[in-house]
Parts: C-alpha cells; structure tokens; sequence
C-alpha cells in the first residue's frame, strides 16, 4: 500500500460529513475562489478543522484559477488566466472515477489539500480535475476555469463536482453521513444518490423513487446563498439529455427540478432534509421565494484566527489568550486598555498606507479618516454611491476623507467593469483633494489588509440583494466599524452608534423603490458629514468605545466557530 493510500484508509475509519462547494478559498495563492461563497467555504472547513469535525470537502481543481485582474489608466478591466501549479501545494490522488459527458466517458481524478489546523484538527479537500491524457483535450478544460465559458460548459463542470464527487467519495472508501450542498452547484450529487440508494425493483420506478427520496432528503444539506430568482442555475432540458443524459427518468427529474428547466435550486430543496439562508433575512426572502418549503437561517460567519491581522493578533494573544479557538472570548475586550487598542489599529493603517504607496505611488495619511470598499464589483452593490452628489462629496470630504476601493468584475459583467471605472474617474477629478484609490486584484491577502487598515469599512448594497456579506464581519475582528445598508448580516449585527452605522431606512420593505438611490445617499451624506466625521476628529473616546463594541458585539458572535457549532446541532445531527 503507498503512503498515500494509507493516508486515505485513516481518514475513511469514521463517517465524514462531505461539503460541497464549487468554490473554496483554502490559500490565498490558490486562486479556486471568486469572492465571498468561495471565502465563506473556505472559512468554514478551517473552522471545521479547528472544532476536529469528522468534514471532508469536494470543489473542482480550476487550474485557470478565477482571473488575474488588470486595469489601464482609465480603469478598464482586462483579464489573465491566473495558471497556477497544483502540484506545489497538493498530491494527486491514485483513484480515478468516470463520469458520461456528451456521450463520452470522461476521467476524473481528485488531488487532496489538507487544511491543517493548531489545534490538530485537519479537514482534507478534494480538488477534482479532468486534466488527464485520457480526456480529449476539450474535456480537459472542463475543470480549467472558474464561472467561465457557456451554459453548457458550467453543466459539465456541475455534473464533474456533484456526480463525480460523490463516485469518488465512494471509489475511495468513504462512508458519509451528510452531504452539505454550498450553493446549488453542487445539487447533481442527489441524482447519483438516488441511484445508489434504489432499491431493485426494476419495473416500477415510481414506487422505488417515493422510497429512495427519503433516504437520500436524510442524507442531504442545502445551504442558499442567492436572494434572485435569476441567480439560480437553470439548465434546459434539450442541453440536458445532450450533455448529461438520463440519470434518472425525465419525468422524475422534471418533477424533483422543474417542468420547463433542470432549476439546480429546486432540485437541493426537494432532496434536502435542511435547508438554510445565510442571514435571518435572508432565511426570510428565502422563503418567500420558496414557499413550499422550511427554510431556516444560519447567519455567516469569518474564520476569526485567518480574518485578524498580526497587530491584534498579538494583542488578543496577550489580553484574551485562547481567543482564537474560542472567539466567545472578544467578550472581555474590555481588558484591552484604550491605548493598546488604538495603537495596534494605528499599526494595521500604516501597513495599509505603505501597500497603497508602494502599489499606486499615492500617498494616503494616518491622520485622516479612511474608508474601505471591496468587494465584487457589480451593480448591486453599488460602489458608486458616494458620489451621487459630486458637490456635496466634496465639501464634506475634502481634507477630511480619503478612500481604498478593490474589487473584480465578472468578465462578462460590463456594468460592474465600467462602475470600477467610474471609480478611477472621480479619483482623478478629486486628486489633490481627497485621495482615492483602486486597488488591484481583490484576494484573501489584499482583503486583510484593506478591512484592517481602514478606520471604518461601508457597504452599499441594494436591499434585499445581499444575502450575508462577510467582509464587513472581516472589518470587525480588527476594530473596524461597519458603516453599512441594512441587509444581510449587518441588520443583525448593527446598532446604532455602538457598533457602527446604517444606512438608509430600516429594512421593512422587500423591493426597494426607485428611490432608494437618492434616499440612501442622502443618509450617507448626513451621517457621515454630521456624526462619522466629528466622533473621528473629536471625540476619540467614543471611537475607541465602538472599536470595542465591533469586537466584542460583532467578532464575539459573527465568527465560523460559532456558525459550524449551529450546523452541527441544527443540519447535521437531524
Ligand atoms: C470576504 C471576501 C469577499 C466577500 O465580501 P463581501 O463584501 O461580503 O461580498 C469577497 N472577496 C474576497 C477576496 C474576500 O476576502
């Protein structure tokens, strides 16, 4: 037996739960993440590892990676395959599993990560890959890119991840307790579950299915993470029967994931026994979209230890020792004096400062109030909405502001490229005035310094639209305050002048009207001229109060120790 062999034999001698997930963030220069589900995933299976939960996890090896960013001086946004080598951070597995793709078999083999944790803890990840000679050399791309190419092409990479994932959690031994289903991409896994768990009754399907529907709903976990209906991966018939083929019966696949479409969303929520949004509202929105089924929330949490940068890791280190492995503890970060607090945030600004220097030559002060953007560039999210009013932006923000913006753009997204370009443009019209700055290729890395280095970190989304959102829960394991829309996670993490600031109405109504641009704006303004900007400049002792408050309200709860115990309890032991 090789040493790898042995490796796996230990790892099958109890049941694993299996998570799903199309994207993880494991490493900051395996670039197999997008943006917040990828980070999320990862988030989740460190957590996992810290806890020593019994968890194996299953994506797709993009080789391609998602995209190196680039921008020319008018802030276009051009895109780069970010080729990485697999080979300098995993081992490539020796079980290999097949799975049918226009017809064809196509080879899958599986290379295993393993996430380690300090506490001795390890969750393995297997990455998949159909780069192999036996594959023709189209299907060798199937696993290159991440959301890239056609419709078509995403369906192979969901029937590589669900499919192939589970053939090869079987090929290798595994027993699985729970399949934990990130996002629907995952949600092919239920069509070879189904197969596996018929019973031999050949001729009457329909029987057979009552019974196998139950077994594989005991069996599954969904978590949804998209508040619009047109976020949901639909696949048509024709395109189905071409690139899959019959799995299982038409007409039952059409009654599990819809008549007109294969909906990836339906077909989790008819064979889950949990399913789950990612925030209470969210869970909420969720529902009424769904309303034939129970959908619950766990709201999202960050990996407290990988989302805190060194200067408070030291400082946590000292005052809260075991702060880490038991976020709980930001509860007594009140035993931080004022002066110890403000210096380790003073220390995380100038490592900001000095990345935004040496990146862009421009040169950002300490003793200015400076707010952090970054995030997906896309027009929910609505980077742009600070400068709705370019006069009244600059009267209240000259000398006074300066502002860190990050984020890609989908390559097929023109709307999110050209608000990124917006961006650079009201940076040149405002130059010498107030500084603002792009910063490019948004990853793990860049995300830490930013949300650690800003004074105060906003967000802008279009409600209901955003279902969590965590870098703002990034911000706060630094001492940086939210200043944010209430939607997603901030609606409960949120009060007011204590642990950050809203903006906008409460977040009663489900539709925003065509006003909420102005109206948001007009609060962002208000506030930030007549209450941010003051408590910044003069009133350091109630800053320092909130920079508690956004640790020990908001690290203390929004973290992924405490989202896994919740899924432990509430999915995976039902
Ligand atoms: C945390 C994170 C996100 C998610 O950010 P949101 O503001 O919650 O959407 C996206 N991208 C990267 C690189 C991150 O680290």
């Amino acid at each position: 037996m090789t040493e790898i062999e042995t490796v796996v034999l230990e790892l099958t001698r109890e049941p694993k739960i299996a998570y799903f997930s199309m994207e993880i963030g494991v490493h900051n220069d395996i670039p197999t993440y997008s943006g917040g589900l990828g980070v999320l995933a990862g988030d989740t299976i460190r957590s996992a590892a810290d806890l020593k939960l019994p968890m194996v996890a299953v994506t797709i090896l993009t080789k391609k990676g998602y995209f190196t960013q680039d921008m020319d001086d008018t802030g276009w946004q051009t895109e780069y395959p970010a080729v990485w080598d697999p080979a300098a951070y995993m081992q490539a597995l020796p079980y290999r599993v097949v799975v049918q793709v226009e017809g064809r078999d196509v080879v899958v083999q599986a290379w295993i990560y393993n996430v380690q944790s300090l506490t001795g803890g390890s969750v393995p990840v297997f990455f998949l890959d159909t780069d192999l000679p036996a594959n023709s050399p189209a299907d060798r791309e199937i696993t290159a890119s991440l959301y890239g190419g056609d419709l078509a092409y995403r369906l192979k990479q969901e029937i590589v991840l669900g499919i192939g994932g589970v053939r090869l959690l079987h090929e290798m031994g595994f027993e699985i307790r729970k399949y934990h289903m990130n996002e629907g991409h995952a949600s092919l896994l239920t069509l070879e579950l189904l197969n596996r768990l018929k019973k031999p009754i050949e001729d009457v399907w329909d029987e057979k299915l009552v019974w196998d529907r139950r077994s594989v709903k005991n069996l599954c976990v969904f978590t949804t993470h998209t508040p619009v209906e047109a976020g949901h991966d639909k696949f048509p018939y024709d395109m189905v029967a071409r690139v899959m083929g019959e799995i299982i019966p038409t007409a039952t696949l059409q009654d599990l994931a819809g008549k007109d479409k294969l909906n990836m969303t339906l077909l989790a929520l008819n064979l889950s026994r949990y399913i789950n949004g990612v925030a209470k509202k969210h869970g909420e929105v969720s529902q009424s979209m769904f309303p034939g089924y129970v959908i619950h929330a766990i709201t999202n949490g960050v990996h407290s230890f990988t989302w805190t940068c060194d200067h408070f890791k030291r400082l946590y280190d000292e005052y809260l020792p075991g702060w880490a492995n038991e976020p709980e503890l930001f509860v007594r970060v009140g035993r931080i004096p004022d002066e110890r607090l403000w210096d380790a945030h003073m220390k995380a600004k100038n490592d900001l400062i000095a990345y935004i220097r040496e990146k862009t030559g421009s040169e950002f002060s300490p003793d200015i109030l400076t707010i952090g953007f970054a995030r997906r560039a896309t027009a929910y999210k609505r980077a742009d909405l600070l400068f709705r009013d370019l006069e009244r932006f600059e009267k209240i923000g000259a000398g006074r502001i300066q502002l860190v913006y990050a984020g890609k753009a989908h390559p097929k997204d023109e709307q999110g490229k050209r608000l990124i370009q917006n961006i650079f443009k009201y940076r040149d019209r405002f130059k010498g005035r107030i500084n603002i700055v792009y910063l490019k290729n948004y990853n793990m890395s860049t995300a830490l310094k930013i949300v650690s280095g800003v004074d105060i970190w906003m967000n802008t989304p279009l409600r209901p639209l955003e279902a969590s959102g965590t870098s703002g829960m990034k911000a706060t394991h630094n001492g940086v305050m939210n200043f944010s829309v209430l939607d997603g996670w901030w609606i409960e993490g949120h009060i007011e002048g204590f642990t950050g600031w809203s903006i906008g109405p409460a977040p009663q109504e489900l539709t925003p009207g065509a006003d909420a641009d102005s109206r948001d704006s007009e609060d962002l303004y208000h506030k930030l001229e007549n209450i941010i900007i003051p408590a910044y400049y003069d009133d350091r002792h109630t800053w320092v109060r909130m920079m508690q408050n956004a640790i020990g309200k908001n690290a203390y709860y929004f973290n992924t120790h405490r989202m896994m115990r919740r899924y432990v309890t509430e999915a995976y032991l039902r």
